[in-house]
């Protein structure tokens, strides 16, 4: 490591060897031969430090990698891949807080935020070095006596794995876990804003004895990467967290090669509070689901639908707690409300204000940037938006959120379900029999009832509609990077 690459008095790690800035490949910290990719703190504008990105063409040398650690890996025996995604678990654990601090300095959440995240990552290390022990097939009775019919379940092949800056290291071990418990090898491409949480986990795996070329990191151009990926005969899988819009450009370049797919994408959660719900616990939960990681979660609420006889109250009390938020560098102990990620996302957040105010929706509290200047914004909570306002129709990604009246049952579940998008949702009710009647109605693939929390690695996580294919976490994550091969067996 060159430590001129860094500042490396902003990290202050307690190890600092987890700062890595070049291409991990075969086991190795390579030459990427792209240009330097410069990062930020979106919480000051400091430079953090380069990484050394990879020309699209030099893509190939990671195909190629783990193409050829594919055999040995698929080949051994569960219990011994078990072992290293185990290893991987524990030191992740033992590097919390370092992991925590590189998430912050580079994503912006607040560190409490940040430990959660590297501690759900490792929950995912482990939970598949268990499941990839339990990969069962079947037997079934054959349509003859004489005859035997066995399932099995083999590796994918060779995956590729894209992931996003919100969710910079949590959403990797999610996507590797299960790779590679079940025995594929892995090309992960983490987003540009955020590689130094991808290094340093790809050091952890390093650390951990992944064998050369079975867990590899690219940086560099996507669109070229994403290419390659798609393109590739012998990427068999691909795994994309991010936007709708790159989600279905890589589902159709992905017809070329016809690969497995798993997107997880935009959401546009709908959090509904009916007049029988305990208002003080919807309110809590509410700005949970809102405000964590200041707004830019894919299951973050999108627009809050509160029944007419709560209608005032809920506002009221809604947005004095937003308001009361304390927003900041996420390395102050008493920030809840971090920086965004760049100029572009707080440039979106004041348009979509200006459009809802354009067609008579009334602020209640913030609507700007933040008196801190920089990438902060204000927690902002807004009523009365017209129906056809981009807040209600966008994924907003950031402190903002609409409050809409609603004055039954059908009326909340056919504005919840009025949207492209079928990720996450919520609602509050103590009537039993509402609770099962709207989940049933709610057209997402993940419903919370009564809580503002939604993920965990023994939960599937995924979403319907333009949200996505496929499911991330549970026993059904680790079904998606393994095939079904059938054994028909005549002639007994
Ligand atoms: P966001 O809007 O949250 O940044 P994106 O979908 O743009 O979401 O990015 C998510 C991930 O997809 C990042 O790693 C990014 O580099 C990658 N990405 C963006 N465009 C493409 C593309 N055309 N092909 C492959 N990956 C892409």
């Amino acid at each position: 490591m060159n430590s001129t690459h860094f500042a490396t008095r902003a990290f202050s790690l307690q190890d600092p060897c987890l700062l890595r800035h070049r291409p991990y490949v075969n086991g190795q910290w390579t030459q990427g031969g792209g240009p330097a990719l410069e990062i930020t703190n979106p919480a000051t504008g400091a430079y953090l430090g380069s990484v050394q990105t990879f020309l699209p063409e030099h893509a190939h040398q990671a195909v190629a990698a783990a193409e050829a650690a594919l055999p040995g890996w698929r080949a051994l025996p569960a219990k011994a891949r078990s072992e290293i995604l185990e290893k991987w678990h524990d030191l992740i654990l033992e590097h919390v807080e370092d992991l925590a601090r590189i998430m912050t300095l580079e994503q912006g959440k607040p560190l409490a935020e940040a430990r959660a995240e590297a501690r759900s990552g490792a929950a995912f290390a482990k939970w598949f070095a268990e499941e990839g022990k339990r990969v069962y097939g079947e037997i079934i009775p054959p349509p003859q006596d004489d005859q035997r019919l066995l399932v099995f379940r083999e590796a994918v092949g060779v995956c590729a794995a894209i992931t996003p800056w919100n969710f910079p290291s949590s959403m990797i071990v999610r996507k590797a876990a299960p790779a590679l418990a079940a025995g594929c090898s892995l090309i992960l491409k983490p987003a540009e804003a955020t590689p130094f949480s991808a290094l340093a986990l790809a050091e952890l795996a390093h650390r951990a004895g992944f064998p050369p070329g079975v867990f590899n990191v690219v940086l560099g151009e996507p669109v070229g990467i994403g290419e390659i990926f798609s393109q590739h005969p012998h990427i068999r899988k691909i795994s994309f967290t991010g936007s709708t819009r790159v989600g279905k450009l890589l589902l159709a370049q992905a017809a070329h090669g016809v690969q497995k797919v798993t997107l997880e994408l935009g959401g546009n959660a709908p959090f509904i509070v009916f007049d029988d719900a305990d208002l003080e616990a919807a309110v809590a939960g509410a700005i949970a689901a809102k405000f964590r990681n200041a707004g830019q979660v894919c299951v973050a609420v999108n627009r809050i639908l509160v029944q007419e006889r709560l209608f005032a109250p809920f506002s009221e009390r809604f947005a004095k707690e937003a308001a009361a938020l304390v927003v900041g560098d996420g390395l102050s102990p008493d920030t809840q409300v971090g920086p965004l990620i760049d100029k572009r996302a707080l440039e979106r957040l004041q348009a979509l204000v200006a459009d809802a105010a354009a067609g008579g929706a009334r602020v209640l509290t913030g609507g700007k940037p933040h008196t801190r200047g920089g990438l902060f914004f204000e927690p902002t909570v807004i009523t009365h938006a017209a129906p056809g306002a981009r807040i209600l129709r966008e994924e907003i990604f950031g402190p903002l959120v609409a409050l809409q009246p609603f004055a039954d049952e059908a009326e909340a579940v056919r504005l919840a379900n009025d949207t492209e998008y079928g990720l996450a949702s919520y609602f509050y009710t103590r009537d039993i029999g509402r609770l099962f009647r709207v989940a049933r109605g709610l057209q997402y693939g993940m419903v919370a009832a009564n809580t503002p929390v939604i993920t965990s690695e023994a939960s599937p996580f995924g979403g319907v509609k333009a949200s996505g294919l496929g499911r991330e976490g549970s026993r059904h994550g680790i079904l998606d990077y393994l095939e079904l091969k059938t054994l028909w067996v005549a002639g007994l």
